[in-house]
Parts: structure tokens; sequence; C-alpha cells
């Protein structure tokens, strides 16, 4: 199994960057969208060529909000919660498609505070990334591990799964913007994941073995201390 350390400074340069011109774009885009509705509204051969470009406007539109998230002036709410509920809640969110897909979430958290300070809803997005990704990581269903536990005054937070796994040398590309290997990926969710735990003085390290799993460990200082 092979552990990394992943740092997120470059993302943050890369993340502003991207977020200034994803807000650039999208104004024309709301335009663009707005006269291809219209031109759809006529029915002819063309509405095929129509649907084509509306759906890939739509990919463009979902690119550009994720990485809006990145700039969202960082009207942060913090709030000091157990993690237990949140992770409760994240998995009951998902727990309906994931079971249609053929996976179980099995939940496992130790009996005991595990408080954190944080912005729920950024605390949110990041165990739904990971448990999407998980999912994804699945096409043949299996079991996802999501589990935490408190140990030396931090809050450890595991999502593992049993699923195609990450080869070595794309550990290190798997945080990138834009780097994916699904069809209708965007490569931006390990980025802002990363980006979200980094802003709450977390960290991440995963391991991966191709064909048997991966693990995502997410370290966060726990609000109580030691
Ligand atoms: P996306 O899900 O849109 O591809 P992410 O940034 O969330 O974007 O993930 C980037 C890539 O990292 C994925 O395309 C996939 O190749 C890899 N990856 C992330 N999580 C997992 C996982 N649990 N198992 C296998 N591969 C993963």
């Amino acid at each position: 199994a092979e552990e990394l350390l992943l740092q997120s400074e470059k993302l943050s340069v890369a993340g502003q960057l991207a977020a200034g011109i994803a807000h650039e774009i999208r104004n024309p885009l709301t335009a663009i969208k707005g006269f291809m509705q219209l031109m759809q509204s006529g029915h002819d051969e063309r509405k095929q060529f129509y649907d084509i470009v509306f759906s890939e406007l739509n990919r463009i539109e979902l690119i550009l909000s994720e990485l809006l998230m990145l700039a969202k002036p960082q009207e942060n709410v913090y709030k000091q919660v157990d993690i237990k509920n949140l992770l409760h809640d994240v998995s009951a969110l998902l727990e309906t498609q994931a079971n249609l897909n053929n996976i179980w979430i099995r939940q496992e958290y130790e009996d005991c505070k595990l408080l954190l300070q944080c912005d729920q809803n950024q605390i949110k997005q990041v165990f739904i990334n990971l448990l999407k990704n998980a999912i994804d990581a699945m096409p043949a269903g299996g079991n996802v591990y999501l589990s935490c536990k408190k140990a030396d005054g931090k809050i450890l937070v595991e999502v593992k799964d049993e699923g195609e796994g990450i080869p070595e040398e794309l550990l290190i590309k798997i945080s990138e913007p834009f780097f994916t290997t699904k069809e209708k990926g965007t490569g931006l969710g390990l980025m802002i994941t990363y980006k979200i735990i980094e802003n709450h003085s977390g960290s991440v390290s995963v391991q991966s073995k191709v064909n048997e799993g991966t693990i995502f460990t997410v370290s966060f200082p726990a609000a109580d201390g030691p």
C-alpha cells in the first residue's frame, strides 16, 4: 500500500485563478444558454444539434459552478459540531443512490464526543465528494466503510472503498484541477476537498491498491483538545 501526504499550497493559487476565470465565463454562458433555448423551440432536424450544444453548455456550467465554490467570499460559519451527526447525514444523503448500485455504506463511529470546529456545509461537501468517489470506484458494487475516531487530539475520519484503486503514479495527480479518469468527471472534486480540509487546519492521506481499494484518511484537530 502506498501512502502519500498531499500538500495543497499550489492548489490555492490555481484555484483562485480558475475561479476568477470561471466567473468571467459564466455570464456570457448564461446568455448563450438563453438564446439556445429560444432557438430550440422550433422543431426541425436541427433539434438534435441543439440538444448536443445544450448538454455541452450544461457541462461547462457544472464545471464553472464547481470552480466558483472555491471563490465564494469565505463567509465561513464556524460552529462546534459532533462530526458523527454530520457524517450520518451525509451518509443518509447518498445511501439510496449507493444501494441502487449495490453499494452499502458501513458506518462505525467511536463512542465518544468527536467535536470539530468547522463550517458544516463545507465539511459535508468534503465527505460527499469522498463518498461519491468511493461509489464511482465500485461499478460492480461493494462496501464503503465510513469511520471516525479520536486519537492524540485529532479527529480521524476514514473513507475506505473496495473499488478499482489508484495506480501509484497517479496518486500525485488526483488532486490536480481537471485531472479525471471518468467520462463525466470534472476533476475538481478532490481539489475542492483538499482546499476545504486545509482551511480547517486538517490534512489528508491516501492509501490505495489497484483492484483492492482506496482509503482516504482525513485528520482534523479536535475542538476539545486531547
Ligand atoms: P472526478 O470525480 O470528477 O473525476 P475528483 O477530483 O473527485 O474528480 O477525482 C479525480 C480522480 O481521482 C478520479 O477521476 C479518479 O481517477 C481518482 N479517484 C478519486 N477517488 C478515487 C477512489 N476512491 N477510487 C479510485 N479512484 C479515485
